[in-house]
């Protein structure tokens, strides 16, 4: 599949999303009750959202990166869940907060869980994903927050790639 811009059709727009975060932060707030939280945003396709949504948490945070790849160039995922850069804090007795893009198959979400639960003993863990594609699922994980629920849809913008480009587009859109 190609993706021209020109054929893209707006899923989300500014207006939408922004109204988005400010519920899911509000929610966020509300959990931690100005406790200290530390923030895991899972490059490349969460930067976007993080950045915004971590600019309405009123906690004291802490951010760190880290780089998983599944899907390479294609618009299916591979299946296999690539970690290209995990290098953590110690997340002991932390409240740790993963900040998702999308969960689609939810092996990103299912490997990222069990990695931090494997080598931490952390005070509290909590996901959230801007998108949920809760149809194309194959295995068993929610995320505990999210914005919007899409059925079967590759979607580009507001972070999310096709091949690298269109990460920029400030909106969510589809072809
Ligand atoms: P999962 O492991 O849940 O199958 O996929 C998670 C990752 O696949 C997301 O973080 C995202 O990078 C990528 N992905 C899944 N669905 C889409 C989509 O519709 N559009 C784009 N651009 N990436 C997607």
């Amino acid at each position: 599949m190609d993706i021209k811009l020109e054929e893209l059709k707006i899923l989300f727009d500014e207006k939408q999303i922004r109204e988005k975060i400010k519920e899911l932060s509000a929610k966020l707030n509300k959990l931690y009750k100005g406790e200290e939280v530390i923030a895991i945003c899972a490059l490349k396709g969460a930067v976007i959202f993080a950045s915004d949504l971590i600019r309405e948490l009123n906690m004291p945070l802490r951010i760190e990166f880290i780089r998983l790849s599944s899907y390479g160039s294609s618009t299916k995922s591979s299946g296999k869940v690539n970690a290209v850069d995990i290098k953590l804090p110690d997340l002991n007795e932390k409240n740790v907060l993963i900040i998702e893009d999308i969960v689609d198959t939810g092996l990103t979400a299912k490997f990222l869980v069990d990695f931090i639960h494997m080598n931490f003993h952390v005070k509290s863990l909590k996901f959230c994903s801007l998108l949920d594609k809760k149809v194309t699922r194959k295995v068993e994980i929610e995320p505990d927050f999210y914005g919007f629920d899409i059925d079967d849809k590759f979607v580009v913008g507001y972070g999310l790639d096709y091949d690298e480009h269109y990460r920029n587009l400030p909106y969510i859109a589809y072809k």
